[in-house]
């Protein structure tokens, strides 16, 4: 299995017409289905890595002042408790001392993208938590110690945004040009991060703070990049390849990559 880092976009990602919501749509076909799936999403952080052992995982609405139906949205999949054994034996092989939740559910980082992708709900899923303190090498390296997971049919769906900055979004976006252009600054991030993967430079993608152009200002705070670098990991750090490019809201990057190439 290849390790995949998707962007969730808006919330409303899900009922919105637009190239990224038809790509994820259209994703499950393309790849073997999973025996089940471990999700890396922006939206849950915590100290330690930690991963949820819930059987049943609850759909957890963590968004504010969006319409009432994206309320009643539920994503309902068997959790994955062993899978959940599994990652913590793992990171604890490579040093990392993790934590199991008994009872986290799926944040709309990880359901939002896996209702387009799987809306059947019958594949298991667990989420894996990530350490924004702790910056991008440390997911880079979560994801190293997490790639036999690849051998063992289980997907990797690292879920965030490849440019986060909701500041722009909201002062460069009007509702009455629903198709405004990327600006530069968001255009040029995107392809520095394209380029990187493409040429498998992992530790160069770790260093994007101080490498990357605009990269601050592509992410303010970067908890919405970490998930990339734990798939990156995932596929041993080699690179990988672009699956979808879009823009949304302006300068929101749709971005998705698979890993290894
Ligand atoms: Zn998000």
């Amino acid at each position: 299995m290849r390790s995949l880092f998707v962007s969730h976009g808006s919330p409303t990602l899900i009922v919105d017409d637009c190239p990224a919501r038809d790509f994820l749509v259209g994703l499950g076909a393309t790849i073997e289905r999973p025996t089940a799936i471990l999700c890396i999403s922006a939206h849950w952080e915590t100290e330690v890595p930690t991963v949820s052992a819930a059987p049943h995982p609850e759909t957890i609405h963590d968004f504010y002042g969006f319409p009432d139906p994206l309320y009643r949205l539920r994503y309902a999949p068997p959790g994955a408790p062993e899978l959940a054994a599994r990652v913590l034996e793992l990171l604890g092989e490579s040093g990392f001392s993790g934590a199991l939740d008994p009872a986290r559910g799926l944040d709309h980082g990880a359901w939002a993208p896996l209702k387009l992708v799987y809306p059947d709900a019958d594949i298991p899923v667990t989420q894996l938590s990530i350490q924004h303190q702790l910056g991008p090498a440390h997911h880079l390296r979560v994801g190293q110690a997490l790639a036999p997971l690849r051998d063992e049919g289980v997907l990797v769906l690292a879920s965030g945004s490849l440019t986060h900055n909701l500041q722009e979004v909201m002062t460069e976006f009007r509702a009455d040009r629903p198709g405004a252009p990327a600006p530069a600054w968001a255009r040029e991030f995107d392809q520095w991060v394209d380029t990187t993967i493409t040429e498998g430079r992992s530790t160069e993608l770790a260093a994007y703070r101080e490498r990357a152009p605009y990269a601050a200002r592509a992410h303010p705070r970067d908890e919405h990049l970490l998930p990339l670098l734990v798939a990156a990991g995932v596929g041993g750090a080699r690179g990988g390849r672009r699956l979808h490019a879009s823009f949304t809201f302006g300068s929101l990057s749709m971005g998705a990559f698979a890993f290894p190439e």
